[in-house]
């Protein structure tokens, strides 16, 4: 069978939600709870993901991490601090990606080899980003999703693995279900909540008929349905956001029963797109 990938953001339920990190202090920290029912899931189904850590998820709980790496996934990153790449300068961009990057090969004693911007953030404006990754090792990106959203996207790209432009940085986006051929989607995330699971598994099983492997994505806190509820910055975040958290897990368990999932790293390095000659030390 066809190996997909399957990816987790990993932070805490109030990181993702445009609530500055100076403010991460006042909220209940709940990391632990959907992280390890992500862990027992890929357990017992016997598969592998790809975890991209967001750097102060690290320095906050470096046993949760730890445990994830000695299970066998792959530990990416997410940044440090969950800003969106477009409104940083490169300067900024780059001082975030090493103090997430030092932290997590510190932790875990491996190379870390992907990255994956908070929010999908690498769009036409921060592909300046590109080159910076290579620079400090990174070996592929999951940061550019081929559709349009309010926030993020490149409407065009390619939706299967592919060389980046200039930078030949190897990519690897989101897949993409389409709803009366206008309505994109990513495959994971809310979406996977929000439409049958149906509607996921036919697209999964559509990309793997035509030899494609599949981009899935989602978040611990997806899988804590009795997180806080709290006002949002934006409230159609909001909404999705806290759509039928309890549905995640049962679903969860059918799609890694209905096809096989593994670390996004080792499905680029199937398809001779990991950029060689990268392994960092753990420093
Ligand atoms: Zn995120």
């Amino acid at each position: 069978m066809l190996a997909n990938a399957l990816t987790f953001d990993v932070e805490d339920w109030y990181m993702g939600i445009e609530i500055g990190i100076a403010r991460w202090g006042e909220f209940e920290r709940r990391l632990g709870v959907g992280l390890e029912r992500a862990r027992r899931l890929l357990d017992r189904a016997g598969a592998r993901a790809t975890f991209f850590v967001l750097g102060r998820c690290a320095e906050l709980h470096p046993d949760l991490v730890r445990r994830i790496a000695e299970a066998g996934h792959e530990i990416g990153t997410h940044g440090f601090a969950h800003d969106k790449v477009y409104d940083l300068t490169p300067e900024a961009f780059e001082e975030d990606l090493t103090r997430s990057l030092a932290l997590l090969r510190e932790l875990t004693g491996q190379p870390v080899r992907g990255y994956r911007a908070p929010y999908f953030s690498i769009t036409a404006r921060s592909t300046w980003a590109l080159p910076i990754l290579a620079r400090h090792g990174i070996a592929y990106d999951s940061s550019i999703y081929p559709g349009w959203n309010y926030r993020y996207g490149i409407e065009g790209s390619p939706e299967r693995p592919y060389l980046v432009g200039e930078s030949r940085m190897p990519e690897f986006p989101v897949s993409l279900g389409k709803l009366g051929g206008r309505l994109k989607f990513g495959l994971g995330g809310a979406y996977f909540r929000i439409l049958p699971y149906e509607v996921t598994r036919h697209f999964i099983r559509r990309l793997n008929d035509a030899g494609q492997p599949a981009m899935f994505y989602s978040h611990p806190w997806e899988l804590d349905p009795d997180q806080p509820r709290v006002a949002f910055p934006r409230r159609r975040a909001a909404l999705t956001h806290y759509f039928r958290l309890h549905t995640t897990e049962p679903r969860f368990s059918r799609l890694l029963s209905d096809f096989r999932f593994t670390t996004a790293a080792e499905v680029l390095e199937g398809l001779g797109l990991l950029r060689a000659g990268v392994d960092q030390p753990a420093s």
